[in-house]
This record gives structure tokens, sequence and C-alpha cells, in this order.
């Protein structure tokens, strides 16, 4: 019998706090459907009332498989728990649990908090109390509390024990700043669990000293029965605990393996890479080629020993295969592995090939020529789509954009202010008529996107309730220079949201070829006769 282990993500809340990491609602449910994807059982998406994009998350039900979770202060000292507004909003909050963070650091109650020690496990009490009494499961984040435990272990514990008592589902042991060793929070964590159940016992450490995942595997062979992390390691500083590289350690090491289950399927550990990269595709950052499991190079081996090794049996110098968290083998990569992973991409976006198909060989060779280029496909899902329906069959020539020509012009305007127009106009032929359209827009892609989509004949009921939700730019430096990458996402009446990509030296034509696939793709997937 497996011991069960819970993997709890704080991408959306902690990671939120990342350097240059701006989340927007979209962001925020596009990462919470990963997450879920991933199979992670808590989903902390942030904290209410803080800002108004957690109050707009958490002001209807998001319907995830993984507990949505609510993060929160508990009442604040000298006030009741019915008289604490910002309680209340995180009772109020639509979530399956509730978070509540607690300071557990004698010095840290006294002098940052203001306030008694028994005032702070009051504090501690009533609100586990309140969230249970809306029929919320209840965690408490226990803020630094390994230096608090090395301050005063006792006081440290009560902190925890009034959480436990009063029936926290969860007490979690924070390394809020980073700066414990493994050794240490394996013996600090192997003490908390003497006093609280280690299924009951949960471990949230910061990476400050390069080492958050290891303190969180010390927890776990203290007793600990809960993970906390982000993805990609995202958090304040040097970052949380990374869950990609924690993940495929859970599933794939046998002393984690054979010990735990987790809510991770072997189906979705081989989405990792994808997940990672679609998570730093969408914050607009470049994938950490060098990140265990999921890194570009993370299964790539340099020509001559090694790789000649590797070409007669990979199990000499790979620790775990490729394939299982999603990644590949570079520099060997044959035509056979590469065709496989071409495969595995187009079941995931549900096209059936077959692999002695010569187009599928074909397609590898397309996507390889313009990934160099600076395409990505893994970002943009609909233009491989597209790409992969081309090569494979056939996309109808709907229309063509036989002329473009846009217009960005500054001038006074008549109360004498310096304003800036855009004007572009569009010839279009569909079929055996030509049309024009102009439009003005905020910027030169807008204008572009209008004109576009203002007169497509017969095909312009289909892409009616088709409208860009966003818009993300990236200068490469290719081989002969820079280039500009364009990601577009854009969304259907239906809510169902897609991306595509274009690249170009110039910034018009790089989204110039992002809208058409995204116009093509969305007459392609509504079925629009040719
Ligand atoms: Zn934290």
């Amino acid at each position: 019998m497996k011991e069960r282990l819970y993997l709890f993500d704080t991408t959306l809340r902690d990671g939120a706090q990342t350097n240059g990491v701006d989340f927007t609602l979209a962001d925020k449910l596009a990462i919470a459907g990963m997450l879920d994807e991933l199979g992670i059982d808590y989903v902390e998406g942030g904290y209410p009332g803080a800002n108004p994009t957690d109050t707009e998350l958490f002001s209807e039900s998001r319907k995830l498989r993984g507990k949505f979770t609510a993060f929160g202060m508990t009442r604040r000292p000298g006030r009741s728990a019915s008289n604490d507004p910002g309680l209340a909003v995180l009772l109020e909050a639509h979530a399956d649990a509730i978070c509540f963070v607690a300071k557990s650091w004698d010095y840290h109650v006294r002098v940052a908090l203001g306030t008694t020690e028994e005032e702070n496990l009051a504090s501690i009490r009533d609100s586990v109390r309140a969230a249970k009494a809306r029929g919320r499961e209840v965690l408490l984040d226990c803020e630094h509390f390994f230096d608090g435990y090395k301050a005063n272990p006792d006081y440290a514990l009560a902190c925890a024990k009034a959480a436990y008592d009063e029936g926290a589902r969860w007490v979690v042991l924070c390394d809020t700043n980073g700066g414990t060793l493994p050794h240490e929070v394996e013996q600090i964590v192997g003490a908390v669990c003497k006093v609280i159940p280690g299924d009951h016992v949960g471990i949230h450490a910061h990476n400050d000293t390069e080492q958050a995942v290891a303190n969180s595997f010390a927890a776990v062979r203290a007793g600990a029965r809960q993970i906390q992390g982000t993805l990609n390691g995202l958090g304040e500083r040097c970052g949380n605990a990374n869950l990609v590289s924690i993940i495929p350690t859970l599933k794939l090491k046998p002393e984690y393996a054979e010990a735990f289950e987790i809510g991770t399927s072997d189906a979705a550990l081989k989405k990792l890479s994808h997940i990672s990269h679609a998570l730093d595709e969408r914050l607009n950052r470049a994938p950490n080629r060098h990140a265990p499991y999921v890194g570009e190079s993370a299964f790539a081996t340099k020509a001559g020993i090694h790789a000649s090794a590797i070409a007669k049996d990979p199990a000499t110098y790979e620790h775990v295969v490729p394939e299982i968290v999603g990644n590949k083998r570079k520099v060997l990569v044959s035509e056979q592995a590469g065709k496989s992973n071409v495969l595995a991409e187009l079941e995931r976006i549900g096209i059936k090939a077959d692999k002695d198909d010569p187009r599928v060989g074909r397609l590898l060779d397309i996507v390889k020529e313009r990934e160099a280029l600076g395409y990505a496909y893994e970002a943009a899902d609909a233009s491989f789509d597209l790409l992969a329906r081309r090569t494979l069959g056939k996309v109808p020539a709907y229309f063509d954009v036989t002329q473009f020509d846009v217009n960005v012009e500054q001038r006074e305007n008549a109360k004498g202010e310096r304003v800036t127009v855009t004007l572009a106009v569009v010839k279009v032929k569909v079929g055996e008529d030509n049309m024009i359209s102009a439009a003005e827009g905020n910027g030169p892609v807008n204008a572009l996107d209008l004109a576009l989509r203002k007169d497509l004949g017969k095909y312009q009921k289909y892409i009616d309730g088709l409208k860009l939700v966003d818009f993300r730019v990236r200068i490469l430096n290719g081989g002969t220079g820079a280039v500009t990458r364009v990601l577009i996402e854009s969304e259907d009446e239906a809510g169902e949201r897609w991306t595509t990509v274009g690249v170009s030296p110039n910034i018009i034509d790089a989204s110039f070829q992002a809208l058409m696939d995204s116009i093509i793709y969305k007459l392609v997937k509504s079925g629009a006769p040719a």
C-alpha cells in the first residue's frame, strides 16, 4: 500500500510575486487549467480582496478537479472573527479550501504584528473555526516556521498545534526566507511530526540557497505529506520549490515512487515539458534550457564518446527516459524518435496520422526548419494544427489577401494635441469577389486586425465572434540578426481560445501571419465550406 502525498501549487499566489510577472484573470484561469491537467491536488488562486484580479477570480466557482484554494490572513489581533472585513472577504470567496497565513515566530508576533503570543494563537484558532464553520477545508501556513522553531520551539509548535487541534486539515511549515538547510528541515519536521501526524503536515520551501527542492524532499523523508511549490519555481526573490522538478522525482525515483502515490498520472507526466514551456511562453519568458527534466538541454549530449554510447543504449547516460516527461533526446534525435514526437503532438491535437506516411517525415522537417527560424509551435497550437493539416491533408484556400497597406501618421488634431492615427486597408479576394476594407485602430496591428476581419464575404459569419485577446512580442536573436516573434491569442463566441505565431524581421509581417493563421484556424474549426 502506497501512502498518498499531496501537491499544493501556489504559482498563482506566491508565484505572482515573481519580478516581472503580472497575471491577468485570463492568465490565471489558463494556468489553473494547466495545473488541473497535471493532477495538482490544491490550486491556490490568489488572495481575494487584495487586488481586483484575485477578487474577480474568486467571485464565481471555477470548477477544477483540484481544490481551488483562497489565501489570506487570520483575523487581525484585537478583532473578533465576525468583525474583520478581510476575513469576511476570504470566507465569502468561492473556494473549496482556505489557506491562512499566520506568524509562528514569537519575535515576529511581538515586533511585526505588535501583539501578544496568546492573542496570535487565539487568532489562529478563531480563523480556522470560522472557515470550518463555512464548510471550507482549512490550511494554515506557518510563516517563518523554521526560524521561529530555532528561536522558540515551544511557541512555533503551539501555533501549528492550535490550527491542527481546531481541525485544520493541513499545517504547513514555511521556510519563508529560504535560508534553512536540508538537514535542519529534516530534523525540525521530524520533531513536528511527533506532535502532529505527518499526513497533516506540509512543507513550503523557498529557494534562497538553491535547496527548495531538496528541502521539500527532506520534509517528506521526515514525515510531511504535502509539498507546496510553483511551476518552473516561480516566486519572489529566488523562487519557490519547483514542482516541475519535484513531480518527476516523485514519480520516477524508486525511493519515492515505491512509497508514495500522487495525483499526477503517467499520462499527465508526459505533458510536463509542454506545460512548463507553455507557461514560459505565456509569461513571455525564454524557457530555461538547462531546467532539470524539461529543459531543452536536459537530455542533450554533445557528439563524441557519450553520444555513441547513447546511440548503443540511452540508459548508459540518461537517468530517466526523456519521453516519460514529454521531453526529447537531442543531437541524436533519430528520424524515428523525431517522428514519434511529431506523432505524439498530432495525437495531442486530435489529428490521426500513420507513422509510415512520408508526409509525417516532411512535417517533421518543416517544423525543425521553422523552429530554427524562431517559430514556437509548442506555444502556438493552432499554427501547428494548420501546418500539420496543410502538410498532411488539405486546408481550403478560403480567401486570398492580395494586398494590404498600413499607414501610421502623427499630427496635430483640431485642439492642437499630438495624436497618432493608424489606418489599415486590406484587399481580399474571396472566390471571384474582390473586396476592400479599411479600418482605423489604436496601432498598426489593431488596425490591420480590424480591417482583415471587417469583410470576408461569405465567410464573415464564421468569424463574427472572433476576437484578439492577447498579443505578445519577443525579439529573437537568430543566426542572421534580430527577428520578431508575435504570438496572438484569440477567442471565439464559445470562449474557446487558441494561439498562433508569426515570425519576421518586420513586426507587421509577423503579426499578419499570426492573424491570418488565427482566422483560417477558426474557419477550419467551424467547418466553413471551401
Ligand atoms: Zn512563500
